[in-house]
């Protein structure tokens, strides 16, 4: 089922074998509910409890590709959910830094991580907006929900060559790439409109 889902992931148009093998790799069966462990493997979104959602492995063959992972490159992913993401970058063999703002997600998926063997650098309890400054810079960046606005201090926590991958907009995203050039020159590309669950800001 998962080679079928690459193959129509590569169909779609998704050309990065390394992200392709990711998929392959990966068992997304396990990071949902079982009640809908039988549609894992269907180009969909399903709720992960809290109001929130595992993306649609298109989107997330999607974004990985934009950030050209290599091994050993600092990820930092905004917005850990079911760790699905986490997990395809870490099959990359980044060195994954996870931030996510909803308490009960972080610790259902931090257990799920240990027992699954997954070795993420950090899973981090907190708000995305911020970024991760202590472990800054990044090779790469992805947000995985949908910001209002792009957050200064995810662009400024970027190397010189790193790539920020972030869907912005309110009822609709449009897909977003910042590569940045220079300390203060950044380069933007849109690449196509998508839905997310929203980007929250914490009101703590
Ligand atoms: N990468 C996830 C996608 C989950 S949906 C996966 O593969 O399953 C987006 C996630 O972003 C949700 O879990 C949501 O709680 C989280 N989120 C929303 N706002 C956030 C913020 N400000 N900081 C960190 N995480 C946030």
């Amino acid at each position: 089922m998962r080679n079928k889902l690459a193959d129509l992931l590569s169909g779609k148009g998704i050309v990065d074998n390394s992200v392709l093998e990711a998929i392959r790799a990966v068992p997304r069966h396990l990071f949902l509910d079982s009640s809908f462990e039988d549609h894992a493997y269907q180009d969909k979104a399903f709720p992960i409890g809290a109001d929130q959602t595992i993306s649609q492995p298109y989107t997330v063959a999607f974004q990985t590709e934009l950030l050209q992972v290599r091994p050993d490159h600092k990820v930092l992913e905004i917005g850990t959910g079911s760790g699905y993401q986490t997990a395809v970058l870490l099959k990359l063999k980044a060195k994954v830094y996870t931030i996510e703002r909803q308490l009960e997600l972080f610790k259902k998926t931090s257990i799920f991580f240990k027992k699954m063997g997954y070795s993420p650098k950090k899973v981090i309890f907190g708000d995305g907006y911020k970024g991760l400054p202590e472990e800054a810079p990044f090779d790469s960046i992805i947000v995985t929900a949908g910001a209002p606005f792009v957050p200064n201090p995810l662009l400024a926590q970027l190397k010189v060559g790193g790539r920020l991958v972030i869907p912005v907009g309110t009822d609709e995203q449009i897909m977003t790439l910042f590569v940045r050039k220079s300390a203060k020159e950044f380069e933007k590309k849109e690449l196509g409109s998508f839905r997310f669950v929203p980007l929250l800001e914490n009101k703590n």
